[in-house]
């Protein structure tokens, strides 16, 4: 048996929470839902970011409404509130899971007949119901919502899901309409559509609760939310090693990249195993203290190497940004703000940090 009879050393990764920034996102997002109230999507580990650095900080800033997609990770949101606060996106496909829902008193939000009849074979009392209004993923078609099953269930949230809110598309106006009919045929007792961008195409869309996630975690989905949002992840990376190059001396794998003279590089502790992923490619770099030092080659498993010619006073053990002002980030590494914030691994050490880096010395990228 292994009793890890040590400590291990201290991690050269690391991925500082600004909680104060997230409660300021969840804060102006309330805010922004008029009168509605802002809930939270805090499903993924928080997006990535560990439900307990995240849950604390936004059960003290208001928000009482939580919600996970997978059973799974429920158990880690009940640490910090009641059961009632907590729903499952994923509802109910299984007694089994019917009968953890009752067990803990939290709410799944049931999607189709086969989970109300489920839900009501097991004995299931108050839940939420989803109706699919033309994103076509979860959620009670149209044509089922005069189901008599559907008339057995005490619904407390109606809910829907939005296909396109970050675009100004026309689906967004169809969706509300379809949204309002389904209420007219449903008994409940509140409403909720919007996601993070919904709640900037404005208060129609607010209805009774709104559920940000991205925004909450720093992503500004729609240029409306940009001056309201700030930056939450700060990952960095350890200089792991420095050599000299000589001209011809070539890179990384399939040596994309080559000396044309003498050069100072430095081996960094971040690769595609903990989210920084090839796309970051050519186009990529890292920071230091407002300097960006270029990606050399590709991105490696557990590393890259990045020029030191702006930063000659760099060495063995010295901390580098990870770019992450998130609608940056997307746009350099082609991957979505949601990609960027789920995929960062494991290896990353997360703390809470009540004061970070500043969005400006980031934004600058
Ligand atoms: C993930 C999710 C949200 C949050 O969406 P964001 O775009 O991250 O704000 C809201 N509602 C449902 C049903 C979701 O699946």
């Amino acid at each position: 048996m292994n009793t890890h009879p040590q400590t291990p050393p201290p991690r050269t990764l690391r991925l500082a929470i600004d909680t104060t920034a997230l409660a300021h996102n969840w804060r102006a997002l309330d805010k922004l839902s008029g009168t509605a109230r802002a809930g939270a999507a805090v499903k993924a580990d928080c997006y990535g970011l560990g439900t307990h650095n995240c849950v604390p900080a936004l059960v003290e800033a208001g928000a009482r409404d939580f919600f996970v997609a997978h059973w799974s990770e429920v158990a880690p949101v009940l640490d910090h509130v009641a059961p009632q606060q907590v729903a499952v996106l994923h509802g109910v496909m299984t007694g089994e899971e019917a009968r953890y829902a009752i067990a803990t008193g939290v709410r799944p939000v049931i999607n189709s007949l086969h989970q109300a009849k489920v839900w009501l074979d097991a004995g299931g009392a108050t839940c939420n119901l989803m109706v699919d209004t033309g994103i076509n993923r979860l959620g009670l078609a149209p044509t089922e919502l005069s189901d008599p099953l559907l008339a057995r269930l005490d619904v407390e949230v109606l809910m829907s899901h939005l296909s396109s809110a970050e675009e100004h598309s026309a689906a967004n106006g169809h969706q509300l309409a379809a949204f309002r009919a389904a209420q007219a045929l449903l008994p409940h007792r509140e409403t909720s559509l919007a996601n993070s961008a919904g709640i900037a195409l404005g208060r129609d869309y607010s209805c009774d609760l709104t559920r940000p996630g991205l925004a909450l975690y720093g992503g500004v989905p729609t240029p409306d939310l940009a001056g309201h949002i700030r930056q939450v992840a700060f990952p960095q990376a350890a200089i792991i090693h420095v050599r000299r190059l000589e001209a011809g001396d070539a890179v990384g794998y399939n040596r994309e990249f080559t000396a044309s003279g003498p050069m100072r590089v430095g081996t960094v502790s971040l690769g595609y195993a903990d989210g920084f992923l090839r796309s970051w490619g050519a186009k990529g770099f890292l920071r230091h203290q407002g300097r960006t030092l270029r990606l050399l080659g590709k991105v490696s498993m557990d590393m890259v190497v990045v020029d030191l010619a702006e930063a000659p006073d760099l060495g063995v053990g010295d901390w580098l940004d990870v770019p992450y002002h998130l609608p940056d980030a997307a746009q350099h590494s082609g991957l979505s703000q949601y990609e960027l914030l789920t995929t960062l691994g494991h290896r990353f050490e997360r703390s809470v940090k009540a004061h970070c880096p500043s969005d400006a010395a980031n934004a600058k990228a």
